[in-house]
């Protein structure tokens, strides 16, 4: 296909993985020109320049040799004009009206649907606690364990309660990683700081998913520690989460991490068996699945026990399959689709392999947290690794492509066609080929 620059940079943009798509840099863009051997991007600053070479100049280039040929070159130039401000609205009278700000809440997660068991029962009271009190004992209050264990959805229900209660109290969910990208464009476009300020530090009720990110970068701590000190002397409640304590926090400055534990820590941990058949339960309830066996909810129970969304996906996966086949679901329906109808689960015996596995057994060899690999961080030594892992779930499990998506925190499944088609690709090195291999024999 003839291109134009703008119909080629579009063509990397859909190659790249969604977050990229969505990344602050790559949104300042503007495709410049096209000829056999170069395609030239304008950016407006040398910042943006650098962030874009850092992160995405490999991808960007292995798309660009895809669409056009490899002799073409990609060449970033500055061009402080397009450094233009954005976002700020016009009202009628002309003039400027902040964006209007929402909470960000998700409606569905709740006290009132979450189950309360064993391993969450500190963090369910204090989080019920807090959303009584803001300001009060609780403040801060610091969620914290591993993927997939309620963190997300217990602050969201604090969020939603604190809405109904006092609809005008002002709430804010944010991920760290969104606090980062609005701080970063605040100081590139100066006017808007005084904006990003003023939404954070009037916010009663502070609620900052996945902390850990928070990473060491252009004052981003600085600016953190500035907004928790102030909402924190007035009283205002915040509410962090994370997937280790504070004092495991490599990446934060001591004096931020140790104001963490200045009200209350609590940890949610992996689900025993009888939490896990209640949540089955629950949400059987909840999506009106009727008949399905007690014996069948406590088969799905005891085969998956990493963590609770995987549980709600393999009973999802099992309602719809059974739908589909037309078939009843029954034990036997439940044994053959989460045990005997993959290949290698055959050779296995009784084994399945969940996402959560193969994350652990990638990420123990490539020396990773298994976090990374399900984080939105595109740092070179994660890229590879997670495309790995996401091409062994293809290949290893039974999970749809959203399946797989969404055990990888991404929000649709091209990703993952992406990583696997990379990875087919890259097979037809021996080295990379004994490697797939390897970890095949592991997880089998
Ligand atoms: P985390 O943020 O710890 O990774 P999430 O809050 O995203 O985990 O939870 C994953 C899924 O499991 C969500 O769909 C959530 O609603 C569900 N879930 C987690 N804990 C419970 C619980 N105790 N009761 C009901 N659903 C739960
Ligand atoms: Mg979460």
């Amino acid at each position: 296909m003839q291109h134009t620059p703008d119909s080629l940079w579009l063509a990397i943009l859909e190659e790249l993985d969604e977050t990229a798509r969505d990344d602050i840099y790559l949104r300042q863009v503007t495709p410049h020109s096209l000829t056999e051997e170069s395609f030239i991007i304008a950016v407006p600053s040398d910042y943006t320049q650098d962030e874009i070479e850092d992160r995405f100049l490999s991808d960007i280039k292995k798309v660009l040799g895809n669409e056009i040929n490899n002799g073409c070159r990609l060449k970033i130039s500055v061009d402080t004009s397009l450094a233009k401000i954005p976002k700020l609205k016009q009202t009628e009278n002309g003039s400027e009206e902040d964006t209007p700000e929402t909470a960000n809440l998700n409606p569905n997660y709740i006290f009132k649907n979450f189950v309360v068991g064993q391993s969450n029962r500190i963090c369910h009271a204090t989080a019920f606690a807090a959303s009584d009190d803001l300001g009060g004992e609780y403040n801060p209050l610091f969620i914290y364990g591993g993927v997939g264990l309620g963190k997300t959805h217990l602050l969201h229900a604090i969020g939603n309660r604190v809405q109904d209660k006092a609809p005008k109290r002002k709430v804010l969910y944010v991920t760290s990683e969104t606090f980062m990208n609005e701080f970063i464009e605040s100081i590139m476009y100066r006017n808007s700081a005084q904006g990003f300020r003023t939404k954070y530090r009037t916010a009663d009720l502070l609620l900052i998913d996945d902390i850990q990110f928070l990473a060491r970068k252009e004052g981003t701590q600085e600016e953190f520690f500035n907004t928790f000190n102030d909402l924190y002397m007035n009283s205002n409640q915040i509410v962090m989460t994370s997937d280790r304590s504070p004092s495991m926090l490599e990446n934060l400055e001591e004096r931020l991490s140790s104001r963490f534990e200045w009200g209350m820590v609590a940890e949610i941990d992996k689900p025993n068996y009888e939490l896990r058949l209640s949540i089955l339960k629950r949400k059987c309830e909840d999506q009106d699945f009727e008949d399905i066996s007690d014996e069948v909810l406590s088969y799905i129970a005891e085969m998956v026990t990493a963590n609770i969304r995987e549980l709600e996906g393999i009973l999802i996966r099992l309602t719809t399959q059974a739908t589909i086949l037309g078939e009843r679901l029954d034990i036997d329906f439940a044994r053959r689709v989460l045990n005997d109808t993959s290949p290698l689960s055959r050779r296995s015996g009784q084994k399945v392999i969940t996402a959560s596995t193969i994350q652990k057994i990638v990420a123990d060899h490539f020396q990773l947290n298994s976090d990374d690999l399900t984080s939105a961080k595109r740092t070179k030594v994660l890229v590879f690794p997670r495309q790995i892992a996401m091409y062994l779930c293809r290949e290893l499990t039974q999970l749809s492509l959203l399946d797989i998506a969404e055990a990888f925190n991404r929000q649709n499944h091209r990703t993952i066609t992406y990583a696997y088609e990379q990875i087919e690709k890259l097979l037809e090195d021996k080295e990379i080929k004994k490697l797939v291999q390897l970890l095949t024999d592991e997880l089998t």
